[in-house]
Formats: C-alpha cells, structure tokens, sequence
C-alpha cells in the first residue's frame, strides 16, 4: 500500500471514530433527555390527579373519579393509568368499588412498601414504552393538610399512580437526528478525504518515489535517479539524493576499475551490489597486503609454501587440492601439498611439459564443460577438476590441481580464481628469489665436477644437523674413500679422464646409497659417505658394496681396457669418539691403513691400527 492510500485511511478511520463517538454521545443525550420529558409529564399528571382526587373528596363525589381518570386515560401518549390505593386508605374508608385501584403487579406493591417511586423501560425494535409508579405520601404540608382527612403518619404511603407511556414517536424522532447527523458527518468526510488527498498527493508522490530509488540504490543499482517533484522541497531532496547517488556511483565504478585490475574480478553470483564489492575488494587487498608481508619476512620456501597452503584452506575454504612443483630443467614434477582426503586426478611425475595440459599451454584447466578436457586427469562422474599453472621462473613452475565434489563447489571456486592468481602473483618474487638464493646456495655447497656436496656443505651439517642427531642418539658412520693409483691415470690418459673417472665413480656411489646416506667430496679424489643410523654390519656393507661395484667397471680409454679400485677406511660418531673432526680422522687413519695393507679393502677403525703418536692423541 503507497503512502497516499495509508494516510488516507488514516485519516478516514479517525473520522469514523470520531463520527462513532458523536454519534453515541448524541443517542445517550436524546435518549436521556427524551425520558426525562416523559418522567415530568408523569410527575405532572400524578400531580393533577392527586389534586383532582383530593378535590373530588372534598366535594364528596369520590364515586365519580373513574369519569375523571378515564378521560385523563384517553391524554395523548399515555397508553394506561390507574390508582392503587394503600392498605390503610381502604381500611378507613372502605374497599374501592373501582376494581383497578388494586395492586395489579410487584411494581404497585413495592412502591406502596417503599414510598419510591419507579420507572421501568421496555424497548424492543418495534417500539418503547415507559411504565411509572409515583407514590402519594401524607404530608401536613400540602393543602389542604392529608393528615385533616387521612388516619395517617407523615410520611405514611397513602396510596399510588401508575402510568404506562408510549415512547416510540419519542425514540423515532431521534434515530431520524441521528441518522442526519451520520449523513452530514458522511458527506463531510468524503469532502474532507478528497480535499486531503489532493493536498497530500504531491508529498506522498514525492515520498514514494525517493523510497523507490532508495531501494534499488540499495539493491547495488546506483545508476538510479530521482525524479524531480513539483514542490519545492522535493526537487531540493530529490537533487540532493541524485548527488548522493552520483558521486556514490563515480567512486564505486572507479574502485571496481581500478582495483579490480589490481585485485581481481570480485564479481559473483550472489552479490552484484558495487559497494559490497568494493568493500570486498578493500579487504582483499588488505589481506593480500598482509599476506605479501609475511612470506617476505618467511625463512624457507617451505615456510611460504606454508603460507600459501593457510590461505587456500582456510581463507578461501578450499577444501580439496594439491599443490604439485615442477622442475623445468629435469621435466619432473612433485608433490608439495596434499590436503586431507584428496585423491589426486593427475599423477603426473614425469614429461610434464608434454602431458600437463595447464602447465603446457599455461592456462586454467577445467573440466566443468568438458569432462575429458586432460586426458591424464580423468576426473570420477558429479566431479570436477581445476588446474591453475603458475610460472614461477626457468627452473620452476607451481600447478594448483584443485578437485570439486559439486557443481556448486565448483561455481565458488570458478570466482575464487582471480584470487588465488593474486596470491600466486604476490607469491611469485619471493619465492623466486628464495629459489635462486637456494639455488645459489646449493651451488656453492655441490661441487660442479660430480654433483655431490663438498666440503663446505660439511661444514654446515656438522653443528646444525648431525650434532643435533647425535644428541639424540643417533649413530653415524664415516666412510673415508680415496681412488687407488689414481695419478696414473692422470699421467697416463690426461687430467679429462681422471675427470671423467671420478664422475663415474660418482655415479657408482649414488646408485649404491638410500636416504640415509650423505654424499661429500671431500678432496681431489677422496670422498666421505656419511651414514645415518649406522651399524657395524650395514656399514661393512656398503662400503663393500661401493667397493665391489666400483672395481667391475671397465674403463676404455686409447684403445686400453683397465680397471680401477678404491679404497676405504671407516668409522663411528660418536662411538669411536664424539669429537667429528677427530671421528674421520680415524676414517682417514684406517683408509691409510686400508692402502698399506694392498689397497682395494675396506678397513674398520680399531686402535690397534693407531700408530705412537695418534695412539697418545686417542
Ligand atoms: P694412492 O693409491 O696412494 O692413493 O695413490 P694415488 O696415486 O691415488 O695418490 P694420491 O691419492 O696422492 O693422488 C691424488 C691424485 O689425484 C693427485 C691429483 O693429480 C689427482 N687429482 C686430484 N684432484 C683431481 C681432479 O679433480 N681431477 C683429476 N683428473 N685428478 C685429480
Ligand atoms: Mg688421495
Ligand atoms: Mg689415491
């Protein structure tokens, strides 16, 4: 309902009350006053008879009252009359030959009692009459003195009248008022209510339309302007709204231009409203803000992967999704990040380039429209898959494998893109240049002829990782191997084959070791293998192993075919001493020892093998 209409029942439902109001105060009025008529006309008539009456008792033609009281009777309105008379007037002067001057109901009687007078009203639809029994008392002061005539008391009742009146001509005339008072009252109100609404027309048009811009203004539609009303005030409120408007829309539009470029598209199927996207925007790039400080100030590629992975799950809500890294130079990849009860649709480790279909045309891939879209990620029925590459640098590429279980799970996150890009984009130098300085770092701690670490890299691990292990109890073993004859072969075939000798040997030894063992080159031809969790009979194994392996190789070099062997000494941190340093020495010793003793053995520390001076040392 408009404004207009309501205040126009408003207004209409006050009339009527007060219509009502009047009305009911005006029928109680007349109907007071209209009994108030017809009680005088009784007290009158009452009066008139007892005169009479007393009249015709003096003048001794008492017999002949009934001739006065019919013709009393017949006065307009007055529908009945009779007298009754009291016990003690009979008794003094002998029983009424007038039938009707008995009690002719409980009325007669309890006036007659009481001495007061009562009046009784009936009122039906059809008509009203008003029935009156007015006592006659004995006073001594009424001429002429009742009590000369009346044995009686002052006071004592004498006797009573009773009269029956018709007041239905009484009752008509003011249902007549009132209903003219109701059509005049009716007449007015119409006047009244089509007066009002064409003063308040223009207010409430005004009124209704600024409430209908408000709302679309607040259903995000700011494109939305007032019409200009022809009061004054209106065309002022209705500018002022449109000014409000305006500049709400320039900095809405602006924001949603300017940062949504910088953010990313935030426009979703629920909300269209550009406040509410501004807003949204705002927080993004707050948050994304905040985001960027921390990785910066992160220590590892682990911490920000970390970081990454917090965003994803808890910011974004994303629930299934793997975060895999490739490696560009080798075309492999792994897995950096697997959410709780995520099944990957892609298992993908090798010939990424050729088989990732998001990494190799760098772009999203979904299966929402084609299920198939990759032929390697085949996703189950009622399930989907997302695939966001990112391109981190030459080395390294980041996919973000991302598994939906619905429809509407996927709708989410097809407007969850352009953010989780934005984190990726703001990830990307920092990561990029926590990869180089990796980089950089690995390459100082490998040695560029083998591929193993060096000694500088030993130097690290020393205090930062296998004193720590060691507190922990765990038990190293040291493995000192050095090439048997080796400069021969410099001397014979040239330094390259020497070169070419120690890569192979190199390999030798990857292939031989797992995850326990640690790698080191540690000199010109001499290398450590450091093993974790170590024993007396997996030590002997390997390095018999190494051994073995090492000395089935046929080198072919101008035209010779020959083979070579090592040697190695070996011993254990922290049980032949908690001192490292001191630890290979005692490898070295028993390398030492593994040479003087016809070269191509493995030797194991033992004291005994200690000459003078080590032996005081030990
Ligand atoms: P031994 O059995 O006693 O160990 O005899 P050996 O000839 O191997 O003697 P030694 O270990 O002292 O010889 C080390 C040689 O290794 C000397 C050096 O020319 C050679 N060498 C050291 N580093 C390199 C390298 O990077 N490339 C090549 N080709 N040779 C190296
Ligand atoms: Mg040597
Ligand atoms: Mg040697």
């Amino acid at each position: 309902m408009d404004s207009n209409k309501k205040i126009t029942l408003i207004i209409f439902s006050l009339v009527v009350i007060l219509t009502s109001i009047i009305v009911v105060i005006v029928a109680i009025g007349s109907r007071e006053t209209g009994y108030n008529g017809v009680t005088n006309k009784a007290h009158l008539t009452a009066e008139v008879v007892k005169k009479s009456l007393t009249s015709h008792m003096l003048n001794g033609n008492m017999d002949q009252r009934d001739v006065f009281l019919n013709s009393i009777s017949s006065l307009k309105d007055v529908q009945s009359l009779w007298l009754v008379r009291a016990k003690s007037v009979s008794e003094q002067f002998g029983p009424s030959h007038l039938a009707n001057e008995n009690p002719k109901d409980q009325i007669d009687i309890e006036v007659l009692n009481s001495g007061k007078e009562k009046i009784i009203i009936n009122e039906s639809l059809y008509g009203a009459t008003l029935r009156i029994t007015i006592p006659y008392t004995a006073s001594s002061f009424d001429k002429p003195n009742c009590l000369a005539c009346h044995n009686a008391k002052e006071g004592d009742v004498l006797g009573a009248i009773s009269l029956n009146f018709d007041i239905s001509e009484d009752r008509g005339s003011n249902i007549m008022i009132l209903l003219y008072i109701i059509l005049i009252i009716g007449l007015f109100l119409i006047f009244f209510l089509i007066f009002i609404q064409k003063k308040i027309e223009p207010f409430t048009n005004s009124f209704n339309s600024l409430v209908q811009v408000l709302k679309r203004v607040h259903e995000g539609d700011y494109s939305v302007r007032a019409q200009a009303g022809i009061l004054k005030e209106d065309k002022e409120a209705s500018l002022w709204l449109n000014e409000l408007i305006e500049k709400l829309e320039t900095v809405l539009t602006g924001i949603e231009k300017n940062l949504t470029s910088f953010v990313h598209n935030r426009a979703s199927n629920v909300n269209h409203d550009k406040l509410i996207s501004a807003k949204d925007i705002i927080e993004d790039i707050s948050e994304i803000y905040h985001y960027k400080k921390t990785i910066e100030n992160d220590f590892s590629i682990d911490d920000i992967y970390y970081r990454l992975i917090s965003v994803l799950r808890d910011k974004l809500g994303i629930k299934h999704f793997i975060i895999f890294e490739t490696d560009l130079v080798k075309d492999e990849r792994k897995t950096i990040f697997s959410a709780p009860n995520t099944k990957p649709y892609c298992s993908l480790e090798k010939s990424i380039k050729e088989s990732c279909r998001a990494e190799r045309i760098n772009s999203i891939v979904s299966s929402e429209n084609f299920s198939e879209i990759c032929r390697v990620a085949k996703c189950n029925k009622d399930e989907q898959h997302i695939c966001i590459p990112f391109y981190i640098n030459d080395q390294t590429n980041i996919t973000i494998h991302i598994v939906s279980n619905s429809k509407e799970e996927l709708n989410n996150l097809k407007y969850q893109i352009g953010i989780i890009k934005k984190y990726l984009e703001e990830t990307k130098p920092i990561l990029e240049s926590k990869l180089l300085m990796d980089a950089l770092r690995q390459k100082n701690l490998t040695d560029s002829l083998t591929g193993l670490y060096n000694r500088k890299y030993l130097d690290e691990i020393v205090e930062k990782k296998l004193a720590l292990d060691v507190k922990n109890g765990v038990i190293y073993s040291i493995m000192f191997l050095d090439i048997d004859y080796f400069k021969m072969v410099n001397d014979s075939y040239g330094h390259d084959i020497g070169d070419d000798i120690l890569r192979k040997l190199a390999i030798t030894m990857k292939k031989s070791i797992g995850p326990n063992e640690t790698l080191i080159r540690y000199g010109g031809e001499e290398f450590l293998i450091l093993k974790k969790d170590a024993t007396q009979e997996n030590t002997k194994e390997l390095a018999e192993k190494i051994n073995n392996e090492f000395s089935k190789i046929v080198f072919n070099y101008g035209g010779d075919n020959f083979t070579k062997t090592v040697s190695i000494g070996y011993s254990f941190y922290p049980i032949d001493t908690d001192q490292f340093w001191k630890c290979i020495k005692f490898a070295d010793i028993s390398l030492y020892e593994a040479k003087a003793t016809g070269r191509n053995r493995v030797v194991k520390f033992s004291k005994d093998i200690l000459k003078n001076g080590d032996k005081l040392d030990y």
